[in-house]
């Protein structure tokens, strides 16, 4: 224990519900309950056209959290093969320093 994981417990459960109120922020991944309505679809999947890159520091930012952990494939609806791509193209990434590995402090401009 404590690798790492630790600090993610800062934001408990509990404090879900008044902090939910407060960001109003860019995705709609912060619900965990089940009265999301979102389309069990893998997005590459329904959208051929969408390619995975590691570059496309846009649409890898929509599946890492805010805190710059990957988003769990059940959260963001990918299939097994997408999801795996985007992990990929995700520590690629991070490795060029396009995507953070966490983010411990808000990022500049
Ligand atoms: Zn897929």
């Amino acid at each position: 224990m404590g690798y790492g994981f630790g600090e993610g417990r800062s934001f408990s459960r509990d404090k879900d519900k008044d902090k939910g109120k407060g960001r109003n922020g860019k995705g709609g991944f912060k619900k965990k309950g089940r009265m999301i309505s979102r389309p069990r679809v893998c997005r590459f999947c329904a959208d051929r056209k969408l390619t995975i890159d590691y570059k496309d520091v846009r649409l890898l930012s929509s599946f890492i959290s805010e805190r710059g952990k990957i988003v769990a494939r059940r959260i963001s609806g990918n299939c097994a093969v997408h999801q795996r791509c985007v992990t990929e193209a995700i520590k690629r990434g991070r490795i060029l320093a396009l995507i953070p590995f966490t983010a411990t402090q808000t990022p500049m401009a």
